[in-house]
């Protein structure tokens, strides 16, 4: 018997394209950068507050918000090795890294790191930003080490 979480054996269909983000109204500036090749924080035009994700406000003091450029630059907070996934996105990536990666400008996001050996991560890591676009509108930022 199979458990409901598991393929069956013998699963042999095709990989499905990575999900991809569904933009609103605040988000899509930052899906649409990130298709386009870059990361964008949003900076407090009253406090100076750095944020991700995009919203209306400042959460430190509900100032007006603008979008500017990141460096893409970052260092691995944290992060863990994947290494059962079921799931046709994901599962021919096994093993591979889910990380947080705290940005040069300050946000920290949740990411997968790429093109490494999953053994040689290591919490405070230099990494730097790449880009995938997955749909018409929207594009997802991978990090791979510093070299
Ligand atoms: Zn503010």
């Amino acid at each position: 018997m199979t458990r409901s979480d598991q393929p069956p054996l013998g699963d042999d269909r095709p990989p499905k394209p990575r999900p991809a983000p569904v933009p609103d109204h605040d988000s899509a500036p930052y899906w649409q950068g990130l298709h386009d090749g870059t990361l964008l924080v949003q900076t407090c035009e009253d406090c100076g507050h750095v944020q991700l994700y995009f919203r209306d406000r400042c959460l430190a003091c509900r100032g007006p918000v603008t979008n500017v450029p990141a460096s893409g630059r970052g260092t691995v907070y944290s992060f863990t090795v994947i290494r059962q996934n079921y799931s046709r996105p994901f599962r021919d990536w096994i093993p591979y890294v889910v990380a947080l990666v705290d940005l040069e400008e300050g946000p920290r996001l949740m990411t997968n790191l790429v093109d490494v050996d999953p053994e040689s991560v290591q919490v405070g890591m230099a990494v730097q930003a790449r880009f995938e676009a997955v749909s018409d509108e929207a594009g997802i930022a991978l990090f791979t080490p510093v070299r």
